[in-house]
């Protein structure tokens, strides 16, 4: 079964999630605690997508985020923010998190995220067309999902890698954000364009020379994004 670490401090949310989850068919793994997460984490290696809240009795979840990363670039991470938390969005994605759900939300749109991220997952098995995207300085592998810049090593998340994997497939073009969320995160998801711009930010951080004044990723206004050299 398909394991996903529900990180929630509070019973009523986390037993909420937890059957909904199940009534889908995951396997839900609870922790209460940032540590408890994390030891749930090296316990279960096979869990796919990690829902983290983030105000929390030890660590925050921003910082369980981290920590994470720092081992595990493939898992898919979903931060669960309260609505008064706008700003926590974008520090959660950009602590390295995929998506983020505002409480409260439907369990319907909960379990639609992460299908989204699961599919995902999936997709590296099937992908058929293995090799390497060479452009420029970068170097995508698409047999094991790296980045390379000049030689070096980019650790990307799988959402980051995506939408490389996309660029370097159409370089040049103007891709809208529609296309992008479509492409990335699935025709049927139900989430933001804004989280599109935000995963770019943070990529941009990663592959740019100077990430204020980016030449690869260079922004069509009002429209997209476009790859280009
Ligand atoms: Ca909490």
């Amino acid at each position: 079964m398909k394991k996903v670490l529900v990180l929630e401090d509070e019973t009523s949310i986390r037993s909420f999630v937890v059957i909904n989850l199940r009534r889908v068919g995951y396997e839900p793994i609870e922790a209460g605690t940032g540590m408890e997460a994390l030891e749930r984490l090296r316990e279960n290696p096979d869990i796919g997508v990690a829902l983290l809240d983030i105000m929390l009795p030890d660590i925050d979840g921003f910082e369980v985020c981290r920590r994470i990363r720092a081992t595990n670039q493939k898992i898919g991470i979903i931060m669960l923010s309260a609505r008064t938390q706008e700003m926590d969005k974008v520090t959660g994605l950009m602590t390295g998190a995929d998506d983020y759900v505002t409480k409260p939300f439907s369990p319907a749109e909960l379990t639609a995220r992460v299908d989204a991220l699961y599919r995902r997952l999936g997709d590296d098995d099937q992908e058929s067309d293995t090799g390497e995207i060479i452009q420029g300085p970068f170097k995508l592998n698409t047999r094991n999902r790296t980045l390379e810049k000049n030689g070096q090593r980019i650790r990307l998340t799988q959402v980051e890698y995506s939408i490389m994997k996309m660029f370097m497939d159409n370089p040049g073009k103007a891709l809208s954000r529609e296309d992008i969320l479509n492409t990335v995160w699935g025709r049927d998801y139900f989430g933001e364009l804004k989280i599109v711009d935000v995963n770019i930010r943070r990529l941009r951080i990663k592959i740019e020379d100077d990430s204020t004044n980016p030449t690869y990723i260079t922004t069509v206004w009002g429209f997209g994004y476009k790859w280009g050299m």
